[in-house]
């Protein structure tokens, strides 16, 4: 069931979240045990350790994903299972619901706090697009195959018998109602072309470059994400340009870009001469294999495992760590073994300097860690669709038996890159 929660919908600021504990209260010691078991509290190591060990783990709610609701759940799920950054939507409602998700994890239990990452875009992207059509338009008797396809459960209609229809018998007049729920439309574009009347539009949008100064002054947003065509730089100067001195209140800054070919590392090279003078944190090239696509299966992956290799084996690209994304899924880690990209010595807890110093020196230390977003969304989203069919908009905590079954998802994904030691390593 899909929400229909405005994107305008005021948040208030993180607060600390009450959670109704009264009879469920054995469901959230299953909740608490099975986070310990694993070792996530003990998890002391910041993200950016994380990053120089190859164990990150990015979840990606989506640059345009922007159902408050979800965000949240998703949040605090993620943060229980030990990610080390969320990455979201560049607008303030959408940045609140991810602190609020974060700081009601940390109301469960002590686990620390993952960064909170901002996307933007130079330029036309496919991240930064919503679908669009008139339900008034659309011929009664269509199958809604975009219904079906949207792997948001973005598009909701609901046929509406006009009182020609009750009084003559006729399917063919009246009018739908619903439409696409622009704040769960993340772009992903299945629904365009299975419209048989090519009623669905494309409409883009470039985030605010002023805008986004602002809310990187905000204490609870640690990183940027830029996303950019990698062809032509010129945008990509002028965002960097129009952030200005916002740029130091930050943790990392991450430029997220689709594989161009031969001309990949030029464009690097040229983007990072750009941000380097005001460049003052850690910087980290995210490699788009394909984009938005890791839940559609197993092979989606490959693209971004073989953008990795080409970067890996460059020599001459600018300094930064690479972290994969587009299409990554639960078989990723293992295609990253198969490349020897995916530094499997690295256990959860190694703090031994001297062996982390060893390994980062090898031939092995190339990849920081992973971004995973529909994929992610997808085994979470089971959960909270049925929470939601079940109890409407809700809290996930004050449901711990759908926040056990949430969280048994997200450990068995973030579990392979941080090499839990987990019953629940299914995936
Ligand atoms: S673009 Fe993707 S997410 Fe948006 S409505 Fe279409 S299928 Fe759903
Ligand atoms: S497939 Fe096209 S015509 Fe059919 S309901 Fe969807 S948008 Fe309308």
């Amino acid at each position: 069931m899909a929400l229909n929660f405005s994107i305008n919908a005021t948040i208030s600021p993180p607060n600390p979240v009450k959670v109704n504990y009264k009879n469920s209260s054995k469901t959230l010691q299953n909740v608490k045990n099975l986070v310990n078991k694993i070792g996530v509290p003990s998890i002391s190591s910041s993200p950016h350790e994380s990053l120089q060990k190859g164990n990150w783990v990015k979840l990606i709610c989506g640059a345009s994903f922007e159902d408050v609701v979800d965000i949240r759940n998703l949040s605090l799920v993620y943060t229980l299972a030990g990610v080390d950054c969320i990455d979201c939507a560049a607008d303030a409602s959408v940045v609140s619901a991810v602190s609020q998700g974060i700081e009601a994890a940390r109301e469960i239990l002590p686990v620390r706090r993952p960064w909170t990452m901002i996307s933007v875009n130079d330029d036309e992207d496919l991240h930064f697009r919503k679908a669009e059509f008139d339900p008034d338009d659309c011929p009664l008797d269509c199958s809604r195959p975009c219904e079906k396809v949207c792997p948001a459960d973005a598009i909701l209609l609901e046929g509406k018998k006009s009182t020609a229809e009750v009084s003559h018998g006729t399917d063919m007049i009246g009018e739908s109602k619903g439409g696409v729920i622009t704040e769960r439309c993340y772009g992903c574009g299945r629904c365009f072309p299975v419209c048989p009347y090519d009623k669905i539009r494309e409409v883009t949008y470039v985030r605010d470059a002023t805008a986004t100064a602002e809310l990187l002054k905000r204490n609870d947003v640690d990183a940027i994400e830029i996303h950019t065509s990698g062809r032509q730089t010129t945008p990509f100067e002028e965002l960097w340009a129009g952030l200005g001195d916002s740029v130091r209140y930050l943790r990392l800054v991450a430029v997220s870009l689709p594989n161009i070919g031969e001309t990949t590392i030029s464009s690097l090279n040229q983007m990072y001469s750009i941000m380097e003078p005001h460049l003052h944190c850690l910087n980290l090239w995210q490699l788009d294999g394909r984009p938005m696509s890791g839940d559609i299966g197993r092979g989606a992956t490959r693209e971004s495992i073989a953008f990795a290799v080409q970067l890996a084996a460059a020599k001459d690209r600018p300094p930064g760590f690479l972290q994969l994304a587009g299409g990554t899924n639960a078989h990723t880690v293992a295609g990253l073994k198969k490349e020897g990209l995916f530094r499997t010595s690295i256990t959860k807890n190694t703090t031994d300097e001297k062996s982390t110093a060893n390994l980062l020196s090898s031939s092995n230390s190339l990849i920081g860690g992973i971004a995973y977003g529909g994929y992610a969304r997808k085994i979470v989203g089971r959960v909270l669709n049925s929470l939601q069919s079940q109890h409407g908009l809700t809290l996930i905590e004050d449901h711990p038996d759908h926040l056990l079954e949430a969280l048994q998802e997200a450990i068995a994904l973030v579990g392979t890159v941080k090499c839990y030691d987990d019953p629940f390593l299914t995936h």
